[in-house]
């Protein structure tokens, strides 16, 4: 039998279940087997690793991670799939497949009862478009420790997690990001490798989760985020500006930008955008040594 993503087979298992994709759940099916190998290999599949998918559609990655990987857990919302996946990946004693939404999965729990303690864990995904940061933000701020997270999203988000400082496609996403994992774009991929071809080209992305002692440390993550947020708000402003907007323009507030500011040697008149990741977060621990 061809492979599950190999465009004959795709086709037969769609037109077999009646299945149209479904553009409200972000379902464009990979049937180039080149891209999925490079998927895998991007992700250094091992016999050690266990693998989290989110959306495996009608299987054609899954098929891939179960012959590399030691087990496979799948997250598929859509429940019309949840039959046409038993049947497809039936050869396939290593995976399980639950009918949730990921957004609402419990993860951590989820990973001990399929997995077991402290085993290997990776992410490997053919994202759904629509849903890309909040997955992203999500997996890397997880309590599970992932060893790496390889996902395939908008080439242009792509662009703005690995995009470095003067950017154009530097912002919030980019330091919240880098500030957890070092992201990389693996390769590229054109929208023909689906079917339905998406709009847009895609790019797969590879994070690494960085040790907390190799990074700055923010005091509490969620301000962090907040305030880099803050930060980028009117990219076109200043600094300066900007930290007015997260923080208020009263003089005593105005005196601590300041302060902070020179403390850090950081040019107010700058734009967000020349702040290096490390930058962001010496400011937030700064504002909170200040009592902002
Ligand atoms: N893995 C398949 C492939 O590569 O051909 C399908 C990928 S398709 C881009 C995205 C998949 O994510 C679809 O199967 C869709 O139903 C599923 N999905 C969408 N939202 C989801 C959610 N919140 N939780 C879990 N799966 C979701």
């Amino acid at each position: 039998m061809p492979p599950i993503a190999s465009p004959v087979r795709t086709q037969a298992i769609l037109n077999q279940y009646h299945l149209s994709a479904k553009k409200s759940l972000g379902q464009n099916f990979l049937t180039d087997l080149n891209v999925l190998n490079n998927i895998v290999e991007a992700a250094q599949l091992g016999p050690d690793d266990n693998v989290i998918e989110i959306g495996p559609g009608i299987g054609g990655l899954t098929e891939l991670l179960a012959q590399h990987a030691k087990s496979v857990l799948a997250f598929e919302i859509d429940s019309q799939l949840i039959p046409v996946l038993e049947d497809t990946l039936a050869p396939y004693g290593n995976v399980t497949v639950l009918n949730q939404d990921i957004l609402k999965a419990n993860l951590p729990d989820t990973v001990i009862e399929y997995f077991g303690k402290g085993e290997k864990v990776k992410v490997v995904a053919n994202l759904p478009y629509y849903i890309t940061t909040p997955i992203v933000l999500d997996l890397i701020q997880n309590p599970v420790k992932f060893d790496q997270i390889v996902v395939m999203m908008q080439k242009e988000v792509a662009e703005r997690l690995t995009a470095t400082p003067r950017h154009k496609a530097y912002g919030s996403l980019s330091v919240i990001v880098q500030q957890l994992t070092t992201p990389e774009i693996a390769f590229t991929v054109p929208s023909s490798a689906f079917i339905p071809a998406p709009k847009v080209d895609s790019a797969i992305v590879s994070l690494v989760p960085a040790k907390p002692e190799e990074r700055e440390q923010p005091y509490d993550q969620k301000k962090f985020i907040g305030f880099v947020r803050g930060c980028f708000m009117h990219r076109r402003k200043s600094l300066w500006n900007n930290l007015q907007g997260v923080f208020g323009k009263k003089p005593k507030v105005k005196d601590q930008i300041t302060t902070a500011l020179t403390d850090l040697d950081i040019d107010p008149s700058g734009r967000p955008e020349e702040l290096a990741v490390k930058q962001f977060v010496l400011l937030t621990n700064k504002f909170h040594e200040l009592g902002l």
